[in-house]
């Protein structure tokens, strides 16, 4: 038998599995289904307790201490003061400079690393600790 020609085999469809298009989906079956996960397991995290320093030790930033006035954790409050170094680089800038550049003197009275950092504690406004730089 001849193969048939390419005008007849172009004009008739592929011979296409139809009934495999109509079967119905496999019926879900229940017992295939994975059993229902567990639980996750419950991970008991205990935070470390915060350890409170002396307030002899703060130093230029805030830091966990308890207060000895009102008894709480607290961490303290900062606020920089220009101290002793920064009023001392002020006057030898003065001196030195402030015939050429006015202002220039004020400059250690604003860098953060020469001033003072007052501790005081949020919860009753207590001061706690100066650290002097
Ligand atoms: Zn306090």
């Amino acid at each position: 038998m001849d193969p048939p020609s390419y005008e007849e085999a172009s004009r008739q469809p592929p011979a296409l599995p139809i009934a495999a298009f109509n079967a119905p989906p496999p019926a879900y079956d229940a017992s295939l289904s994975s059993p229902p996960t567990p639980p996750p397991p419950i991970a008991v995290v205990s935070q470390p307790q915060p350890v409170p320093i002396a307030v002899e030790y703060l130093r230029g930033a805030p830091g966990l201490v308890r207060c000895p006035h009102c008894s709480h954790l607290v961490t303290s409050k900062v606020t920089h003061v220009p101290g002793t170094a920064a009023w001392c680089w002020c006057v030898i800038l003065a001196m030195e400079y402030c015939m050429l550049i006015c202002g220039f003197c004020l400059i250690p009275l604003m860098v953060q690393g020469m001033q003072d950092t007052h501790h005081s504690c949020p919860q009753c406004g207590n001061p706690l600790h100066v650290h002097k730089r």
